[in-house]
């Protein structure tokens, strides 16, 4: 017999969707040069661009994030050219296997998983390597669950002439971001984090700075699904696809950038940094540690929780979805710690404290000692401070 499917989807993406992005998602599957798919895909891009308050321009390739970052760096990396890569996590250990990989000269400024680099650390490097030519963060490193101090990181470059790589994936619609103030070049987001939409779309957007550093990249690819510039040539000057995309995760991704503009993207981040705290004053009054060793650098969109000594986090994770039908995400190797997501759908109402209750008794029944009531309570009261949004 097949499994069933969880009662809750409290993972760190791909998070719970509404009803809305999937009844959207079943919409009719329509040619893509229908004008009405036309129609629908462009006014994604300027959707896009309001959830990121950006003018810059909006690239949206048709697979998951990865594809995405994983663009940016073949568009910009020439071989022997200096980047400054800021690792404090997979993503950004990730990054600089890329970047090195294509020939970049990589400069890593590096922390332990349960930090963030710290603003003069990004400035001592970025004055130490006047030849560095882009910078790279992780704006929300997810299976850390941390944040990086990305408006002075924005600053730092702007004022050196960096262009700046951000892998804002974990952070668009959950966390603040303001590419155009802070001076970001290329950023690169997805809908199934914080958004609550499907997985399959890489979001980018891109500074006149970025472009001009592609444009120095003769290698940059073209007639290739990794390229951007297809779809700057092709889509942003012509309306033509460079391949299809896929019909239906347009429609469903159009549904949940509605519905978050509907929202207020500023309310939306308000709703995750309230649905965190919670989770966060639950943990701790459970008896748990956080993963961040400081909390001013916990991230909205997931709270990462250390394990108590002897348990593995697939360990962990197995037993609460089997015993009580509830997901949340493992460590993704950074780590001993499980992590409670709070995206999109899953960050408001009492969805942290299912998550919570989870963890908790999820550990009590495998011999850990944990407060799980006073975590509830505890949670609770942090609820009850604001309204539900
Ligand atoms: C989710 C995520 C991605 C996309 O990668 P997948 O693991 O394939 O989903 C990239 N970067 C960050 C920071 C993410 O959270």
């Amino acid at each position: 017999m097949s499994m069933r499917s969880p009662d809750f989807t409290l993972a760190a993406g791909p998070t719970t969707v509404s009803a809305r992005v999937l009844s959207a998602q079943g919409s009719p599957v329509t040619y893509h040069y229908d004008p009405a798919f036309l129609e629908r895909f462009r006014t994604l891009g300027e959707l896009v661009g309001r959830v990121y308050g950006t003018e810059n321009d909006i690239i949206l390739m048709q697979g998951e994030a990865v594809l995405g970052l994983e663009a940016a760096v073949v568009a910009t990396v020439r071989p022997g050219m200096k980047v400054i890569n800021l690792v404090n996590g997979p993503y950004g250990k990730g990054m600089g296997y890329w970047l090195r990989g294509h020939g970049a000269e990589v400069v890593e400024v590096e922390t332990g998983y349960r930090e963030v680099p710290t603003p003069e650390m990004i400035e001592a490097a970025v004055l130490a390597n006047p030849d560095a030519e882009l910078l790279a963060v992780v704006h929300v490193e997810t299976p850390c669950g941390t944040v990086s101090p990305l408006r002075e990181i924005g600053a730092i470059c702007r004022d050196n002439g960096v262009v700046t790589l951000v892998d804002a994936v974990a952070s668009l619609g959950g966390v603040e971001i303001h590419p155009d103030e802070w001076g970001l070049d290329i950023c690169v987001s997805a809908p199934q984090k914080c958004l609550g939409g499907p997985s399959g779309m890489s979001m980018l957007a891109i500074s006149q700075q970025g472009w001009d550093l592609i444009a120095k990249n003769s290698n940059a690819p073209r007639d290739s699904f990794l390229s951007i510039l297809d779809w700057k040539d092709k889509w942003l000057e012509g309306e033509k696809f460079p391949y299809t995309p896929s019909v239906s995760d347009v429609y469903g991704v159009f549904a949940a950038c509605e519905q978050i503009l509907e929202e207020g993207v500023d309310a939306a981040v308000l709703r995750h940094a309230r649905t965190a705290a919670a989770s966060r004053a639950g943990v701790l009054a459970m008896g748990l540690e956080l993963w961040p060793l400081d909390p001013a650098t916990a991230a909205s969109s997931a709270t990462a929780v250390k394990l108590p000594a002897g348990l593995t986090d697939s360990h962990v994770r197995d037993h609460i979805r089997r015993r009580y039908g509830v997901m949340i995400s493992g460590a993704l190797g950074a780590g001993d710690l499980v992590r409670l997501g709070h995206m999109g759908e899953t960050a408001r109402s009492l969805y942290p404290i299912i998550g919570l209750s989870a963890l908790g008794q999820g550990l009590r029944d495998l011999g850990c000692e944990v407060d799980v009531g006073n975590g509830i309570d505890v949670a609770m009261a942090a609820l009850s401070e604001s309204p539900n949004l």
